[in-house]
């Protein structure tokens, strides 16, 4: 076999591209591949598919897939077709996407690496700059999203992640059922979320049956403003009120703490965390401490029992009980003379309606916070984004679920 006839082979070229020659650079480590068309095959337009006369051709490269750790580069003579209808154009070659430097081939494998190893990584790998690896990244982000279609998920989550310092925050949409990230939103304000909700069309925002959520009202705001319905969808997730009892249990621990403290009684110093655990986690030994303290007369035992029982709240099935039981639990709260606590449940009497639904719906931010994890992750691996755009194009990247690969690729 000629090495012409096999780069023909291995790179997949197809008629009427052919190799023509095949060059070994030994001092640059470089095998560069000429690819020609057959001649008497008229060029066609890229845009609209018809054979067009030939306008005049460009000389263009492109990395492949390396040979035997040899730098592979194509070379080809592009032509370019003056269509009637779409002008002069370069026409389309079946190894590379237009307007990248490098084939498909080498994009998959590009992007393959960037599932495994952070930017830098992969361009110390491939001898490639940074910017020409992201660009990569970048144009796979754009396809998967162009490829993906109407998004048809009824169980949403929305949460906010933190980008870089605190108080600076993106939205993420995920899809419940399939824990893809839909949407990744530069702030965490009500207008984002309502722009993002306006490009679904109408069909689908009737159609979504549950968006769980913290109780943030830019989120609650947009959600009531953009999808029917949402006075019965909002689900306020349990893990969240769970966490606003957590820290309301742990403030009355500290104030009773201090208050103790200053009256010389010390038999509670150090227990901080065992109150914010499950019984379950302990030894018997700190579990019957535990229960000792529990159910002793002070405050914090009364806050930790109210936290307990809201926490049992959420198995019901109908609603009516539900609100019944939730409603006995308020007035418990409201009454208990701990600040924190009582403040906790005003919250919740205020966002009651939500709860509800979420008991109901039986949903929760569960598959959301377990996304949130993973940013975090890909936050530490690449120590940081240098800005918004990057990491919402890395969220999507892998965590979106979407196609990367060039067309005519996949695996
Ligand atoms: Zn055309």
């Amino acid at each position: 076999m000629r090495d012409t006839d096999l780069y023909t082979r291995i790179l997949g070229i197809e008629a009427p591209w052919q190799v023509s020659v095949v060059e070994v650079e030994m001092a640059s480590r470089e095998v560069i591949v000429q690819v020609k068309r057959k001649a008497g095959v008229k060029p066609c337009c890229p845009v609209c598919g018809k054979e067009s006369p030939g306008y005049d051709s460009r000389w263009r490269r492109w990395r492949h897939l390396d040979t035997c750790q040899y730098k592979t580069i194509l070379e080809a003579n592009v032509p370019r077709v003056e269509c009637p209808e779409h002008g002069v154009v370069t026409t389309s070659v079946p190894w590379a996407e237009p307007n990248s430097g490098f084939t498909a081939m080498f994009e998959a494998l590009v992007i393959d690496w960037l599932q495994e190893a952070t930017t830098s990584a992969v361009s110390r790998l491939m001898g490639l700059s940074w910017n020409a690896i992201d660009g990569i990244m970048q144009r796979a982000v754009k396809r998967g999203l162009a490829r993906r279609g109407e998004i048809r998920a009824r169980h949403l989550g929305v949460d906010e992640t933190a980008f870089k310092k605190r108080h600076d925050y993106v939205t993420i949409v995920s899809d419940q059922s399939t824990g893809k990230v839909l949407h990744v939103g530069s702030d965490r304000k009500k207008a984002g979320l309502k722009q993002w909700y306006e490009s679904l069309p109408k069909s689908h925002l009737q159609a979504i049956e549950s968006v769980s959520m913290d109780m943030w009202p830019a989120f609650i705001n947009a959600t009531l403003e953009s999808v029917p319905g949402a006075e019965e969808k909002i689900a306020f997730d349990k893990f969240h009120v769970a966490k606003y009892l957590g820290e309301a249990v742990d403030k009355v621990r500290r104030q009773e703490h201090k208050a103790l403290m200053a009256e010389g009684r010390e038999d509670l110093k150090g227990s901080k965390y065992d109150w914010l655990y499950n019984q379950a986690n302990m030894t018997p030994e700190k579990r019957r401490d535990f229960r000792a303290l529990r159910d002793s007369a002070l405050k914090r035992a009364r806050a930790w029992a109210i936290k307990e029982l809201a926490m049992s709240l959420w198995g019901y099935v109908s609603k009516t009980w539900a609100r019944k039981a939730w409603k006995r639990w308020l007035s418990w709260a409201m009454r208990c003379r701990l600040e924190p606590m009582t403040n906790v449940a005003k919250t919740i009497k205020e966002h009651l309606w939500g709860i509800l639904n979420a008991i109901v719906l039986k949903v929760s931010n569960g598959p959301a916070e377990g996304l949130n994890s993973r940013i975090k992750t890909l936050k530490v691996r690449s120590r940081g984004f240098r800005n918004k755009q990057r990491f919402a194009n890395a969220i999507y990247f892998h965590l979106g679920g979407l196609e990367l690969y060039p067309a005519g690729i996949s695996r």
